[in-house]
């Protein structure tokens, strides 16, 4: 899988995404990672990359510009072969990411191309002419979609073949239904600050100690994600 992202600040993400498993990962080759300064296509002569909003306004727009000349450059055939693309603009106006979203990228696509905001965003135009969906990661407005960026690169990344050890990793995980938070976890040693681990994961009985953890894993889901307990019985409901 290629990574392609445009962004003011390509030295942000290539560090975010050079250590731990993302980074073994690009150093294993299964995924490539390319961080792209949109500011390297500005004609502009102080390199500029930004304007005022028509019609008034606070802030500054990123000029569609030196996106489009970017872009132009990402998906030159000689340089870029993949076919099967997907341009995501990280936005909180998008939908927010799930894992179903990035299970859905990790399959679908050969090459995400992400586009990072900045300032007070991107002028519409290049929305419309480039993007293929708008993605938040969640209903709060950051600085910059560099960070966003980086979370739909991770997401999706561990997802892939070959990048996390044994696929069970994230087979049984938190969301790994969609609608179910992972059951609590616990390692040595046995007695924390007089906490124990419960005896069921010691019996070394594994029925009973799957049903200890799928009983967990609805308590918890009521107690911290009650609107995931609703979407969960609304999809047992359609598939009556
Ligand atoms: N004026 C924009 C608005 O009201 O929708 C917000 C711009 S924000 C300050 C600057 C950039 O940060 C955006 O262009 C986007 O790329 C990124 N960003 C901010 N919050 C985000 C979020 N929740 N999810 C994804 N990207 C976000």
């Amino acid at each position: 899988m290629r990574f392609d992202i445009m962004t003011l600040f390509p030295a942000l993400v290539d560090t975010v995404l050079s250590e731990s498993i993302i980074g073994r990962a690009r150093n294993a080759g299964i995924i490539d990672i390319h961080a792209h300064n949109i500011r390297d296509y500005s004609k502009d002569k102080h390199r500029r990359v930004d304007d005022t909003p028509y019609g008034g306004g606070k802030g500054m727009l990123m000029s569609p510009v030196p996106i489009y000349d970017c872009y132009l450059d990402v998906i030159d055939p000689e340089k870029n072969p993949c076919e099967r693309r997907r341009v995501l603009y990280m936005s909180p106006q998008g939908a927010v990411l799930t894992q179903a979203k990035a299970k859905e990228f990790s399959e679908n696509y050969d090459n995400i191309i992400i586009l990072c905001g900045h300032y007070e965003g991107v002028d519409q135009r290049i929305i419309d002419e480039i993007v293929d969906e708008e993605i938040s990661i969640g209903d709060y407005v950051l600085t910059g979609g560099e960070i966003p960026a980086c979370i739909v690169v991770d997401a999706v990344s561990r997802l892939l073949p070959g990048v996390l050890s044994d696929a069970e990793c994230f087979e049984k995980e938190s969301f790994s239904d969609e609608t179910l938070l992972e059951y609590p976890q616990y390692t040595r040693p046995y007695d924390f600050r007089g906490r124990t681990v419960p005896d069921v994961l010691l019996s070394g009985h594994h029925a009973n100690i799957e049903k200890w953890r799928a009983e967990k894993a609805l308590e918890k889901t009521k107690a911290a994600r009650p609107d995931l307990i609703e979407r969960r019985n609304e999809i047992s409901k359609e598939r009556d």
